[in-house]
């Protein structure tokens, strides 16, 4: 075997075995895993020879989820360059500051991407939609796909380089996360583990999982580390099929999952959430689908709840993870989910964790302190940032920025961002504690807890609410309703009803800075 398993061109050259199965599915557009071995492989060739891309060059993607991104993706790695997926929702100057951060040699954007980053100068090849002056078309650059295409000659080693992802940018400006082969070769191994796991958990034959074709109708975009990695890199390594979305919309996802069957979604908590509220949720036949799993934001114990009675006996998991940690990190499904729905479950079968004290020091089990990872999935560190990476990289432990606490058993239970939390008065209250308090109240739909300045306590808690349909309900109403369920200095002081839905990132994070903006005005 020429190349090792963890490796990217491994990953690629193994796919090509699932031969005439659809790999991707994009509207009426299927392709098959020989036809895309066959473009990334051309692609690559042309980004070698007429690009001059050698190893570790950056070469970046902008665009929606289109098959081409996957495409690109895979012919970057193979060509030796690191890919640099650039967040399609991001303003010229947010891609200007991407293109100029990683210095990429070489942009592949579709027509959207392409006018914004028009003005980088970098050479670009387009797809979907007019090449600006200069740039090349996607179709034009790959030419005639021969049926004997080879994936270029480069000598790579599972520690080189392979992505950078920039994190959502929760917490500050987006940060560049440079992983290696390594990282994203165990990608799938971890999804699959958990897969597995989640499955047997939920009393179904796990077995099944080599014996049905998954196909995974993706939610989320592809530049995140869980579109990329839980969603395409899980089905490149298991032959399933991908299911492409050019934006979330749940109507188009019943009629996919019909149509497509699918089965298994994978995204974020709210995507789980807005399939079963739209009103032709019981019109479309979803037989097909076994597993929903989701993460990247907390998801409320009352999605568990609401699957298991619109969805009754799949298998829904809840899995944490980061761009640090190149996805999946720790996960909960099945009985486990069950019994305990606020948690994230336990660390994956490749992943360490701990709780740190700020001085660095391990909790004993039910302390809350910083969730620290460690493995082969946490990333190599930040591309350009040395000082982030040594603040955030130390002794080989990952540290989060989550505040978290460890069960005697090894259940971890995320209690807020350490940035998130509100402190009143000294008393550290965790929004995401008081969210899910306000998720059981049947009138609230979607809920965001918020620091409120206050002269003498600092800050108190207020919260931003948006109401189920035809539902009503008063403050006075919600916190006595709260009064039962969590101590009273956590009980919202101000309360706000917001008219449509709560703003959120890709990434199904509410954008609490903009919420903030909008009730503060600050
Ligand atoms: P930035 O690091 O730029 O501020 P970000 O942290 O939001 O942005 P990501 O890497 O996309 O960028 O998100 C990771 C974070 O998402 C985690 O640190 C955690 O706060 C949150 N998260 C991920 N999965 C879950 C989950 N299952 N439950 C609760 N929170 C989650
Ligand atoms: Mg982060």
């Amino acid at each position: 075997w020429k190349h090792a398993p963890a490796h990217f061109r491994t990953l690629l050259e193994t796919s090509r075995f699932h031969g005439e199965q659809v790999f991707l599915a994009y509207e009426d557009e299927h392709i098959t895993f020989e036809e895309h071995f066959r473009r990334a492989a051309t692609l690559a060739n042309r980004l070698v020879e007429e690009y001059g891309v050698t190893k570790g060059d950056r070469v970046a993607i902008a665009m929606r989820n289109y098959p081409e991104w996957v495409v690109s993706f895979s012919a970057a790695l193979a060509a030796g360059a690191v890919a640099v997926p650039l967040n399609a929702w991001w303003t010229e100057a947010e891609l200007a500051y991407g293109v100029s951060d990683s210095g990429a040699k070489v942009l592949i954007a579709d027509g959207e991407r392409a006018a914004r980053l028009a003005s980088t100068g970098v050479p670009m090849i387009v797809t979907r939609g007019e090449a600006p002056e200069g740039a090349r078309s996607f179709a034009d650059v790959l030419g005639e796909v021969g049926a004997d295409v080879r994936l270029p000659d480069v000598e790579l080693s599972p520690e080189d380089p392979a992505t950078i992802f920039y994190t959502s940018g929760t917490t500050g400006r987006p940060k560049g996360a440079l992983g290696s082969h390594r990282n994203l070769g165990q990608s799938p191994m971890t999804v699959a583990y958990g897969l597995i796991h989640s499955l047997t958990m939920a009393g179904k034959d796990a077995g099944a999982v080599a014996g049905v074709r998954r196909v995974t109708l993706l939610t989320v975009p592809l530049f995140h580390v869980t579109g990329c990695f839980s969603g395409m890199t899980t089905s490149m390594f298991t032959g399933g099929g991908l299911v492409l979305m050019y934006k979330w919309d749940p109507e188009q996802a019943l009629r996919l999952i019909e149509r497509e069957r699918v089965t298994t979604m994978i995204g974020v908590p709210t995507n789980a959430w807005q399939l079963m509220s739209h009103p032709d949720f019981g019109k479309y036949d979803l037989s097909s689908l076994t597993t929903l799993g989701y993460g990247g934001a907390p998801a409320p114990p009352k999605l568990l709840e609401r699957i298991t009675s619109n969805l009754p006996d799949r298998a829904p998991s809840n899995g944490y993870g980061m761009t640090e940690t190149t996805a999946l990190a720790i996960g909960n499904g099945g009985a486990d989910y069950r019994a305990r729905p606020d948690s994230i479950g336990r660390p994956s079968a490749v992943v360490d964790v701990r709780v740190v004290d700020p001085m660095g020091t391990e909790l004993p089990p039910g302390e809350v302190g910083e969730l620290c990872v460690r493995g082969p999935n946490v990333i190599m560190g930040y591309w350009n940032q040395p000082e982030a990476t040594a603040q955030t990289f130390v002794g080989g432990w990952l540290h989060t920025g989550d505040l978290a606490k460890i069960d005697d058993e090894g259940f971890v239970y995320i209690v807020d961002r350490a940035k998130d939390m509100v402190i009143r008065g000294g008393e550290n209250v965790y929004c995401a504690e008081v969210e899910s308090a306000l998720f059981e109240h049947p009138a609230v739909d979607d809920a965001a807890v918020i620091g409120v300045p206050h002269d003498e306590l600092g800050e108190e808690v207020g919260a931003v609410l948006r109401l189920a349909p035809g539902q009503a309900v008063t403050t006075e109403e919600l916190r006595s309703f709260l009064a039962d369920r969590i101590a009273k200095f956590k009980i919202p002081v101000h309360v706000w009803f917001r008219e449509g839905e709560l703003p959120r990132n890709p990434g199904g994070k509410i954008l609490k800075t903009h919420l903030r903006r909008e009730v503060l005005g600050s």
